[in-house]
């Protein structure tokens, strides 16, 4: 008997006017993901079908997990409309299943089927007991919920659903600029986009001497577990070590992290103009260090009129370690390698910065032909989840 995955959208069919945009994204976003394997794919309003082999059902499985924008699915049986092979797919389904208690639902969008959904219910449902010893029906609280869909090309028998990711479909929002550095926060920032729509590219500031080519790999390596979710990633190594050591050599040190971090805004608002940013995301978590206290982010935040979205800015550390876990980043980001803003941390950078404070100290240099320099040297690099193609930079 053939086998489907059956996706129901959930949440986007509340989407009215978008309705075709996002279903056609999600189904993008489908096809790509699962397009080794040997499948097809085909969508009405509601649903989604792929028709899939049962020995790769594991692996497309844990594939499907990682499509935002699905929130429920399930293995549905195809039978003919035909009440003898429903009864019998039925049956099997209970056997293999063994619970205590069932409960058949029919649902009949196909009129000319000859029984109700009443009828049906009571026809496959009587056939099970006569065919089995023990199992009861139960229609408050079974252990096994068999649902019939009878359509008008076949009939889709399913009981076992999963949850899927969640979500929006990657790409039904426009392009958001996340901040990537080596610690856990930010590629947990990155998935949180994500799972909202944004469509990702990542910044990383790098300071070669003083951080190092396997600093640069750890960020590229967690941009390939983030491209999972959406196919492929670019990743935009700015070259930051003119800017850092000047910072260094020509402000107050207690001020260096929070001009560093006014530099990097301004970095980022440039690149999000070239390559359609409407939005910078990053890691910050509020309270977590000095430059993310309510003042510095306000300090540090002022260079730029750009939206920030900083999706783990309420979460505590430990929560976001759950969900870097979840999404296997973890062990990658405490990979003992430094990153620029480790190196150069003063030992008592101030907690609550003055604005004039911060605008005289970084008017101790020439940052802004410093800053064209930095971006005419981007260097940007296409990730994708595919480990061969990108191996070789590793
Ligand atoms: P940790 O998990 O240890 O806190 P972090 O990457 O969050 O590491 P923070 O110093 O807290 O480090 O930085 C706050 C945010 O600023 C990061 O989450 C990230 O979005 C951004 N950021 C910091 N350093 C870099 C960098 N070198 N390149 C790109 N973004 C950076
Ligand atoms: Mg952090």
């Amino acid at each position: 008997m053939d086998k489907v995955i059956l996706i129901k959208y959930g949440e986007l069919s509340t989407k009215k006017g978008n309705r075709n945009f996002f279903i056609n994204t999600l189904s993008n976003n489908v096809y790509n993901k699962l397009s080794k394997y040997d499948i097809s794919i085909r969508k009405d309003r509601a649903h989604m079908y792929i028709e899939f082999k049962d020995s790769e059902f594991d692996s497309i499985k844990k594939d499907i997990d990682m499509v935002f924008g699905i929130h429920k699915y399930n293995i549905a049986t195809i039978v003919p409309n035909d009440i003898d092979m429903i009864k019998d797919t039925v049956l099997k389904m209970v056997k293999e299943e063994n619970p205590h208690t069932f409960k058949i639902e029919t649902k009949r969008s196909n009129k000319n089927f000859p029984n109700d959904s009443l009828e049906v219910n009571n026809i496959v449902g009587g056939h099970v007991l006569r065919n089995t010893d023990g199992i009861k029906v139960d229609v408050h609280n079974p252990d096994m919920l068999v649902k019939i869909e009878i359509r008008d090309e076949s009939t889709y028998v399913y009981s076992k659903e999963y949850n899927g990711a969640g979500g929006y479909p990657v790409g039904t929002q426009p392009t958001g600029m996340l901040m990537l550095s080596g610690g856990i926060d930010s590629p947990v920032a990155g998935y949180l986009a994500m799972k909202r729509g944004v469509k990702l590219e990542c910044v990383y500031f790098e300071a070669i001497p003083h951080t190092s080519l396997d600093a640069r790999n750890k960020v590229v390596e967690l941009t390939r577990k983030l491209s999972a979710y959406q196919g492929s990633i670019n990743l935009h190594v700015v070259n930051f070590t003119k800017i850092q050591e000047a910072i260094y050599r020509s402000c107050r040190n207690d001020y260096c992290i929070t001009i560093m971090r006014r530099m990097m805004y301004r970095i980022m608002e440039r690149i999000c103009k070239t390559h359609k940013g409407l939005v910078i995301v990053n890691g910050e978590s509020i309270g977590q260090v000095a430059s993310q206290t309510l003042t510095s982010m306000n300090v540090i935040n002022s260079v730029t009129n750009m939206p920030v979205i900083r999706p783990v800015a309420c979460l505590d550390k430990l929560e976001i370690i759950d969900i870097a876990r979840r999404i296997d980043t973890y062990e990658t980001s405490i990979l003992p390698y430094e990153d620029c803003c480790t190196v150069f941390v003063p030992k008592h950078p101030v907690i609550n910065p003055r604005m004039d404070t911060a605008i005289d100290e970084e008017n101790k240099f020439d940052y802004n032909t410093m800053i064209d320099e930095a971006i005419d040297n981007i260097n940007t690099i296409k990730v994708s989840s595919k480990t061969d193609e990108f191996s070789d930079l590793l």
